[in-house]
């Protein structure tokens, strides 16, 4: 009956406690073009892992998209990994897995709901004020 002091006290002791982890980042303001840090298991992992840079790379994309841009490529991307792809994307991206759906069903259908000319800025195309008919 004698507990394991050695390992306790090794565990226990720390020269630098007193760095608090919330000091490096904090809370972050949430807007659209903050760039969404991936939450899978190879990202928090310690160390180099391929997927760190990608996912990366990814949510930095997605954050020069529009709403609707953004459910559409991450749908693509869902649709590349099968069956866990919903729920790998979510993670990844922090999209919602029922955006994440529904994205894929409007690609699914044709983008039917989801014209073109929606994508142009109002005003943006200006017409010519100036006409020299002489
Ligand atoms: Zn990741």
């Amino acid at each position: 009956m004698t507990p394991c002091l050695e390992m306790e006290e090794g565990t226990l002791r720390h020269p630098l406690v007193g760095t608090p982890s919330s000091a490096m980042g904090g809370q972050l303001a949430m807007s659209e073009r903050q760039v969404h840090e991936c939450e899978c298991p190879h990202c928090q992992q310690a160390g180099e892992h391929p997927d760190k840079a990608r996912h990366h790379r990814m949510n930095l994309f997605l954050s020069r998209l529009d709403e609707q841009q953004r459910r559409w490529y991450v749908a693509l991307e869902a649709e590349r990994l099968g069956t866990e792809g919903d729920r790998r994307l979510a993670q990844i991206t922090g999209l919602d897995e029922r955006t994440i759906r529904r994205g894929r069903e409007e690609l699914l259908a044709e983008l039917a709901d989801r014209p073109t000319d929606r994508v142009r800025q109002a005003g943006a195309g200006r017409p010519p004020v100036e006409k020299k008919i002489h």
